[in-house]
């Protein structure tokens, strides 16, 4: 460490602004191109530091020598030893770390130089290496002034020939050719100092001096981050790669290897997405990350992930807690596994997370045994789309922990699958969140009424828009007619989402209470003729809906939970779509601000309203009014987030744009917005900070897939 590091803290401070302004003067007189008086002043400005500094001989050989002998070294170390000791000469070089100091004498290197006196600018610059070899400043003035030599000798300049030839012999080069590897030379001998004695932090110089190091192509310039950087932070940058770099880190070097390899916590999720990678070495791939937590594998076609590869992560990761498979195309050959995946309680005993994402119908063994071997651990079950046969892996292998299951059916509704939900019910007893997507369900027809609870602990339920095709009906058994959708809800509901818009449907799931369900009768609901219990719902957070209700009968539905503050969530439809098979609960909103007003909440965020236009009593589509869903927002002060669902109605975008507009407003979900009304409220939102949309048929609901 230098002396004079602490002396520069008692500076006086006038005597650093005389300084300051006498380097500003020569800096000035330079510009004006007045050298003599500039170089006066420069000289001046150096030598008033603090440090005293004295001034070496007019004689520059001795520094010269030196200082390129101790560069040419072995011993990297060997110009920092010589900045540190006296010239070769005796003199005693002055050493300094005070920034105004080292400008001065940098100045004067440069003013030197464009005075056309290179000696004595390349010596004064050396010069600057032995005030501080830690500081970069020196080496890029030395590099600098070597680089201007050699581009502008043999252009018949005597100056710079006469100079060239002086450093030449002093440097003990054979020609002006070897000048470039002197360069080299400094510019490795300054990255190495300046690493290795550094005292302060790194300054502009330093990104110049490795940028010269790249330029030139030398190794030096290639920084490892791995080598400067403490574990704890490796850790958390190397936290930010997938497992695919990771494993690309690894091949970098043995160093790279260790770090990477050594940090557990970056193996604790893996996430695999690379075709066949980590390809045949996956089991001992797998051997050496035995604590890895989740294993996610986006598509596992093109991970070729093999009957044996899925024994292997069931025998190989025994911490294993979430598993995800996914896959785009249909394609494993694993149609059948021909022995088991793992023996249960002893294979994949801690997985909690089963996600089997487009996996081919005709693997439904994979999943079949995929749940055998989990099942009694299993809290959250993702199936999309359903296998074959789901409800016989429910029945045999019951699931007692199960707390989210989601069934994600066929998207097309021809071949939309029936699932028989007294199987799923008897297998998760406590479940708590229902997602059910692209399904027909029913319950078998000979079903026990009399247990109702079937699911006491359900907290959530989300119905998706494809809960079935065209029928309200489905014929089983010999064509009687069934209910189609009675889910069991009970008073400790949270979140009720039915995004299936259908009249019967929603009258089954909320209004027909369960003693009454066993009989395929028609039911009267309605104020005059209730039925014979109702549910309420006080715990509601979340409520949305899609068909109609008729405003009194909704006031049951979410009445209490408004009232209490608990509703944070609510999306209903103004008018029926339709189809009014059993109108009972159906039923229009005509004027929301009057009929809702029992809704009324400032702890609802996110209102929404489907199918509305109060511009005619016939909902014409071809003149639209939705003002009285913008005086709605009267009623939820609070409600910043908006979807806005009116239908197809001609003329909806000033609607929009007013709901864009509103002071209340952060974010809004629409599908009404085409062409250039879309670039336009894309404008007006941005100006009002608001989130724009474009969300067709409904606002997204559930829980994701995999994140
Ligand atoms: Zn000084
Ligand atoms: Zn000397």
């Amino acid at each position: 460490m230098n002396m004079t590091d602490s002396a520069g803290m008692g500076d006086d401070a006038a005597m650093q602004a005389k300084i300051k302004s006498k380097l500003d003067d020569g800096r000035t007189c330079m510009k004006e191109r007045v050298y003599t008086t500039a170089l006066t002043l420069l000289m001046k400005a150096a030598s008033m530091c603090p440090c005293s500094p004295a001034s070496h001989g007019k004689d520059k050989s001795c520094n010269i020598l030196q200082c390129a002998a101790a560069v040419k070294d072995a011993d990297p170390d060997a110009l920092y030893h010589v900045a540190r000791g006296p010239c070769s000469c005796g003199f005693q070089w002055p050493s300094c770390t005070r920034p105004l100091h080292i400008q001065a004498v940098d100045t004067l290197a440069e003013c030197l130089e464009r005075a056309r006196h290179y000696l004595a600018a390349f010596s004064t610059a050396l010069g600057l290496v032995r005030l501080d070899p830690a500081s970069a400043v020196g080496y890029c003035r030395v590099a600098k002034i070597l680089r201007y030599l050699l581009r502008c000798h043999q252009n018949q300049d005597l100056t710079v020939d006469r100079s060239l030839a002086v450093i030449i012999r002093d440097a003990g080069l054979a020609s002006a050719n070897e000048l470039r590897g002197l360069i080299t030379l400094f510019i490795k001998s300054g990255l190495h100092n300046t690493q290795k004695y550094r005292h302060s932090p790194d300054d502009k110089y330093h990104i110049i001096l490795r940028k010269m190091a790249h330029n030139l192509n030398m190794a030096e310039s290639l920084r490892d981050p791995i080598q400067k950087l403490p574990a704890e932070l490796l850790g958390i940058i190397f936290s930010y790669l997938d497992t695919a770099d990771l494993c690309r880190c690894t091949r970098v070097n043995k160093l790279w290897k260790q770090v990477v390899l050594s940090d557990k916590m970056l193996w604790r999720h893996i996430r695999m997405r690379r075709p066949k990678n980590p390809g045949r070495y996956f089991a001992n791939f797998l051997k050496s990350h035995t604590e890895a937590r989740s294993l996610v594998i986006d598509d596992m076609c093109d991970f070729s992930l093999t009957e044996t590869k899925l024994r292997s992560i069931a025998l190989f990761l025994p911490r294993l807690e979430r598993l995800c498979l996914s896959s785009s195309k249909s394609f494993l050959d694993m149609r059948f596994p021909t022995k088991p995946l793992g023996t249960p309680g002893i294979n994949l005993k801690m997985l909690t997370q089963l996600s089997l994402i487009s996996i081919p119908e005709h693997n439904f063994q994979t999943v079949r045994q995929l749940i055998h071997l989990t099942h009694a651990s299993l809290e959250v079950l993702d199936i999309k789309p359903i296998t074959h046969d789901i409800e016989e892996a429910f029945m045999l292998d019951p699931m007692p922990k199960l707390k989210r299951l989601r069934i994600i059916g066929n998207s097309t509704n021809s071949n939309t699958r029936i699932i028989e939900m007294q199987a799923i019910a008897n297998g998760s007893p406590n479940l708590e969140h229902l997602h059910l997507d692209g399904l027909y369900i029913v319950w078998s027809p000979h079903l026990d009424w009399n247990q109702r609870k079937r699911w006491p602990a359900l907290r959530s339920l989300y119905l998706g828009e494809r809960m079935d095709g065209q029928s309200t009906w489905v014929h089983i058994d010999g064509g009687t007619g069934q209910r189609v959708g009675p889910i069991p809800l009970n008073s400790s509901m949270q979140s009720i989402e039915i995004l299936y818009a259908n009249d019967r449907f929603i009258e089954d799931i909320l209004f027909v209470p369960q003693a009454e369900r066993s009989s395929p009768q028609v039911f009267i609901i309605n104020e005059m003729s209730p039925p014979s219990e109702w549910i309420d719902y006080p715990n509601l957070e979340v409520f949305r809906c899609r068909t109609s209700i008729r405003p009194s009968l909704l006031q049951r539905v979410i009445g209490s939970a408004a009232k209490n503050g608990t509703l944070r969530v609510l999306e209903v439809t103004a008018t029926s779509n339709g189809v009014l098979a059993f109108p009972h609960c159906v039923g229009d909103i005509r004027d929301p601000a009057d009929e809702l007003a029992f809704a009324a909440s400032e702890h609802v965020h996110t209102l929404g309203m489907y199918q509305f236009n109060w511009a005619a009593a016939d909902n014409h589509y071809s003149v639209f009014n939705g003002q009285p869903f913008l005086d709605l927002l009267n009623l939820f002060p609070n409600a910043e987030t908006i979807a806005a669902y009116p239908g197809k109605h001609a003329n909806t975008a000033p609607f929009l744009m007013k709901l864009i507009a509103h002071p209340q407003t952060k974010a809004v979900y629409q599908e009404n917005l085409e062409g250039v009304e879309w670039d336009e409220a894309c404008k007006l939102a941005k100006k009002n900070g608001v989130q724009l949309y474009h969300q067709p048929k409904f606002r997204p609901g559930g829980w994701p897939l995999v994140e």
